[in-house]
């Protein structure tokens, strides 16, 4: 149908970009576009491979996760997907990987320290890391209940979705989002570098301290201010 076009395209280039920028393998993440005017997103179709991918085989589905549109079925994520798109109404791209370095944070259950100006030059805080959820969400609507996993996490640390566009949810992998698929792709990429850069930091030094709040505030500042002069 013409009028998702857009969010099919749009998802398909997200997806494609992943094993481009080396964050899965195999058929292992997704990525989603959404349109919150007509209430659905484009997702990546469950198990087929990056290289079959096409614009037409992106499945649309709505913001309670019913398919509306597409022959294949969804990301076996999708549910997380409806459930950050429903409550979150700035964002208009998911992404999923289970990156490497992400991944091993988020499987040591620990927030990525705030080590350096890399990191702060895209958020002042620590990446934060939803704790494992409860038996009874784990055995109830899995992919729904991740949904929430990630939204209490931000809750709870006081964080808000529109500044924090990544999340580790614990024992499990990163999920990052954005204004558009394309930033939530890019966000995924810069997550995992921050990663391994955290780990490696902490190798190099075991005692290493968190970087100064004044240079937090200069590097974020000159990005994300109303005077950014940043460019890189
Ligand atoms: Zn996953």
């Amino acid at each position: 149908m013409k009028k998702y076009q857009d969010i099919r395209d749009a998802a398909f280039e997200a997806n494609m970009q992943l094993p481009v920028l080396n964050l899965v393998l195999f058929t292992f993440g997704n990525v989603s576009a959404a349109d919150h005017s007509l209430q659905v997103f484009a997702i990546k179709p469950s198990g087929v491979a990056y290289s079959e991918l096409s614009p037409e085989k992106m499945v649309v589905v709505d913001f309670d996760g019913n398919t509306v549109d597409g022959e294949l079925r969804p990301s076996s994520d999708t549910k997380t997907h409806a459930v950050l798109y429903k409550n979150w109404p700035e964002i208009n791209g998911i992404a999923h990987t289970h990156s490497m370095y992400a991944t091993s944070w988020a499987q040591s259950l620990r927030d990525i320290p705030i080590y350096g100006t890399t990191h702060a030059d895209h958020l002042t805080v620590d990446i934060p890391c939803a704790p494992p959820m409860d038996d009874g969400s784990i055995n109830g609507d899995y992919e729904y209940e991740t949904g929430f996993q990630i939204i209490d996490c931000l809750t709870e640390k006081q964080l808000d979705y529109r500044e924090i566009e990544m999340i580790l949810v614990g024992s499990h992998a990163p999920f990052t989002w954005g204004k558009t698929a394309a930033k939530a792709v890019y966000n995924s990429a810069v997550l995992e570098t921050i990663a391994k850069m955290a780990l490696l930091t902490e190798q190099i030094n075991f005692e290493s301290q968190k970087i100064k709040e004044s240079l937090i505030r200069k590097h974020f500042e000159r990005k994300h201010g109303p005077d950014s002069y940043y460019g890189q």
